[in-house]
């Protein structure tokens, strides 16, 4: 069918909206309306051609919208389903098995490679192939094929333009906080950049009743949004001389956990000075220069870790987001702005240059 997409042509160029022509379903797809997107800093990364990109490409990975029709081999969602849609995985390597479907074999492939693992590329205009399975899905277009294993059905009275939000970024800093880092009652945390996931994280440490929550950033703006949201203390990286020492001044002996969303070195190596006795570093942030003084984790059993999509299984991490949401402990929709899916390229420069924490992306239903 013929679908109007933004689509990525050139390295760092702006994305054009083009008519192209997208697929039917196969067996296990599902062909979705897209009703919103959020937009993350993925999607400029790849513009940018981050992950060895091939272009013509279809961004987008955050979609949310309706099914308008299923391949015979879906089973469990049917035209008329709102689905929230995350990253693909093939649900059948050792790691998917075991429920780790964030570090899946063939992620390479389902995420920035955006081709089937047939190597078809899902659309076309016309001789020229489009790849459009960003994520497995590249959801910046009016239509996109996705797969029962990456959708999660959810109420149609859920405003999917606000939830589109919460699929990729905040199932990242949430389920950092809440499976992989030793957060809890009584416990401190240290948050290193205050964008999406870093503001999710701040939430989840809050729902998971951390004691010490402390935000650092070098925007003051920022922080203010991290103290409403959930942040006991905040420090701005910016004019802090020391920031391990800064932290180890609020938190007494030093952090429990600190997530680190910058990918800065600098910061990267407060931190490890920052951490108490067998505290723990999550990475998130990539990029920047190598930081990390791995020697001194020894004495004092400290330890880093590398973190993907929140360690995520499935949808599973978003489930519970929208259940902490519903709960009323995760405030994520102050952090939306929303933008017509036409001005694509103001929303992605707004969420690069920290004009808009979560811009999300709505689609005309005409
Ligand atoms: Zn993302
Ligand atoms: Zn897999």
């Amino acid at each position: 069918m013929k679908v109007t997409a933004a689509v990525a042509r050139e390295r760092g160029r702006p994305l054009s909206l083009e008519d192209i022509e997208l697929d039917d379903p196969r067996e296990d797809e599902i062909l979705v309306r897209m009703v919103a997107c959020g937009v993350c800093h993925t999607d400029a990364k790849a513009r940018d051609g981050y992950g060895s990109v091939v272009f013509p490409l279809v961004l987008g990975h955050e979609g949310a919208g309706t099914i308008v029709e299923v391949g015979p081999r879906v089973r469990d969602l049917a035209p008329g389903d709102h689905v929230l849609l995350v990253s693909d995985f093939c649900g059948r390597c050792v790691r998917c098995r075991a429920g780790q479907t964030a570090y899946c074999d063939e992620s390479a492939l389902r995420t920035f490679g955006a081709i089937r693992p047939d190597g078809s590329t899902r659309a076309r205009k016309g001789d020229e192939p489009v790849r459009a399975s960003f994520f497995g899905q590249s959801a910046f277009a009016t239509h996109a094929l996705a797969s029962e294993r990456n959708a999660l059905k959810v109420g149609v009275g859920v405003p999917l333009e606000l939830f589109a939000a919460t699929t990729c970024g905040m199932v990242t800093g949430a389920g950092a906080v809440l499976d992989v880092l030793p957060v809890g009652p009584g416990r401190s945390i240290a948050v290193l950049g205050t964008g999406t996931v870093g503001l999710a994280a701040i939430m989840a440490a809050r729902a998971a009743g951390a004691s010490k929550i402390v935000a650092v950033d070098q925007k003051q703006s920022r922080l203010e949004h991290a103290l409403a949201l959930g942040a006991t203390h905040a420090i701005n990286s910016g004019t802090t001389h020391d920031v391990a020492h800064s932290l180890r001044a609020i938190t007494g002996r030093g952090c429990d956990a600190i997530l680190d969303t910058t990918g800065a070195g600098d910061l990267q190596r407060a931190a490890v000075g920052a951490l108490d006795v067998l505290g723990q570093l999550g990475i998130v942030g990539g990029g920047g220069e190598p930081g990390v003084p791995l020697g001194s984790l020894m004495i004092g059993g400290k330890s880093v870790r590398g973190i993907i999509q929140g360690d995520a299984s499935g949808t599973l991490g978003l489930q519970r987001l929208l259940e902490l949401h519903e709960a009323g402990v995760f405030p994520f929709e102050r952090l939306v702005r929303t933008y017509p899916f036409e001005r694509v390229n103001d929303a992605l420069e707004d969420s690069l240059n920290g004009e808009t924490v979560k811009p999300v992306l709505v689609f005309s239903q005409s």
